[in-house]
C-alpha cells in the first residue's frame, strides 16, 4: 500500500506490486511461528474502506503505508514451530498480500478440517464472512418473517446471493436488483419474485408495483437507498449492510435525499458490521449448523469470479467496487 487514494485507487500509484520483500519460504527463521502459503485472497469491498488516513475513525484500522495490503485469505501451513498449527493445516484469516507469510505461534488463523471436500474458496465467500453476513444480518437485524416483502440491493454478490436465498427459505417475498441482465439471469435462478437490473430498468416503478416494503437490504447506498426509502412501509426496517457505492467517492457524499422518510415512515434503519453480531452470538455455531448442511447438500447456489495471480490483486478488488465481478471475487494466488 503506497499512498492514500482521494478517489478511486489506482494501480501502481496507490497499491503497487513490490516482490523486494519476498520470504524464502525454505530459509526463513520462523521464531517459534509457522510459515504459510497463500492459495486465495478475498478483495472484499472493505479493504477500500481500509486505504484511508489513519486519523480517519471507522470498524478496521487504516493500512499502514508501506506494508502489504491484507484481506480474508487461505493459505496452507508450510513449516511449524509451533503445536497450534501443523505443516499441511489449511488456515484462513487476514492475510497479507504476500505469497508468503510468517505468523507468530497465536496467530489469529482457523484451521479448517473441510471433512466435506467442498471449495477452499467457500470459506472466504459462502461460508466465511459474506456468508455469515447474510445469515445474521438476516437473524439479527432484518429479522425476517414469513409473508415480508424484502428489497436486497448488489444481490447477485456474495452477501446479496446468500441474502436473497436464505430470505426464500424464510418464507419472504424477495425483490432484488443487480447490474447486468447476466446477473438478473442468476436472481431468477435463485428464487427472487422479481428482479430489477437498476441500470436499464425504472427500480422506482419496479418496488411500487411490488408493493410496499416490510424491509431494505441495502449493499450499495447512493441512489438506490433513496429509492427503497421512499417505497417503505411503516415501521418497516432498513438493514445499512454496504455503502459501496460511495466508498470512492472522494467527498463522501452518500448522495442520499430521503431522509425524511426515516421520521415519516417511522423507520428503524440500523448499520451492522458482522464482526459484532458473531461476537455477540459468541462464535458461527448457528451459521454452520444451518447454512453448513444447505451447502453440502447443494441447497445454496452461488456463483464465484476468478482473478488469477497476487499480480492482479489490485486489478481483482478495483472490479468489485466497479461492478465488474459476478459472484464471489477470489484471487488464486496458488494452487497448492
Ligand atoms: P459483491 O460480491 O456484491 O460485489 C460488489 C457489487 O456491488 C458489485 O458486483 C456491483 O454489483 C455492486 N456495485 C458496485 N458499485 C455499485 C454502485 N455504484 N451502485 C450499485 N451497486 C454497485 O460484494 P460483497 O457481497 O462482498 O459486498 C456487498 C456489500 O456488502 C458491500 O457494500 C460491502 O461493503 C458490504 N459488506 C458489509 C459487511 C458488514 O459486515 N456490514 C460484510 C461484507 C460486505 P452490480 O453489478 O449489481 O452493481
Amino acid at each position: 500500500f503506497k499512498a492514500i487514494p482521494k478517489d478511486w485507487p489506482v494501480i501502481g500509484e496507490h497499491i503497487v506490486y513490490d516482490t523486494s520483500s519476498s520470504i524464502d519460504p525454505e530459509e526463513h527463521p520462523l521464531d517459534g511461528g509457522i510459515l504459510i502459503k497463500t492459495l486465495l485472497l478475498s478483495p472484499d469491498p472493505s479493504v477500500r474502506g481500509r486505504m484511508r488516513d489513519p486519523s480517519v475513525k471507522s470498524y478496521a484500522p487504516a493500512f499502514t503505508l508501506g506494508e502489504p495490503i491484507e484481506s480474508r485469505g487461505v493459505s496452507v501451513v508450510l513449516r511449524s514451530e509451533t503445536e497450534h498449527f501443523k505443516e499441511g493445516d489449511y488456515v484462513v484469516g487476514m492475510i497479507p498480500w504476500a505469497s508468503y507469510n510468517v505468523f507468530p505461534s497465536h496467530a489469529k488463523l482457523i484451521a479448517i478440517n473441510n471433512e466435506n471436500r467442498l471449495p477452499w474458496s467457500y470459506y472466504i465467500g459462502l461460508l466465511g464472512m459474506p456468508g455469515q453476513t447474510a445469515y445474521y444480518g438476516l437473524n439479527k437485524i432484518v429479522n425476517i418473517k414469513e409473508g415480508e416483502k424484502l428489497f436486497v440491493s448488489a444481490a447477485s454478490g456474495a452477501v446479496g446471493s446468500v441474502v436473497v436465498q436464505l430470505a426464500k427459505l424464510r418464507g419472504a417475498q424477495v425483490i432484488a436488483s443487480a447490474g447486468s441482465d447476466e446477473k438478473i439471469a442468476f436472481l431468477k435462478e435463485i428464487g427472487v419474485d422479481r428482479a430489477v437490473n437498476y441500470k436499464t430498468e425504472d427500480l422506482d416503478q419496479a418496488l411500487k408495483e411490488f408493493g410496499e416494503l416490510d424491509a431494505y437490504w441495502d449493499g450499495v447506498g447512493g441512489p438506490t437507498l433513496d429509492i427503497a426509502l421512499a417505497n417503505m412501509k411503516d415501521f418497516g426496517v432498513v438493514a445499512i449492510c454496504g455503502l459501496i457505492s460511495s466508498y470512492n467517492d472522494g467527498e463522501n457524499q452518500y448522495g442520499v435525499k430521503n431522509i425524511s422518510a426515516i421520521l415519516t415512515k417511522r423507520l428503524r434503519v440500523q448499520g451492522f458490521i458482522v464482526g459484532d453480531l458473531v461476537e455477540a452470538e459468541g462464535g458461527t455455531h448457528a451459521f454452520q449448523e444451518e447454512v453448513g448442511p444447505l451447502v453440502v447438500e447443494g441447497k445454496i447456489k452461488f456463483k464465484e469470479h476468478y482473478t488469477k495471480g497476487i499480480e492482479n490483486a489490485g486489478e481483482a478488488l478495483l472490479g468489485v467496487l466497479k461492478g465488474d465481478n459476478f459472484g464471489k471475487s477470489v484471487i488464486i494466488v496458488a494452487d497448492k
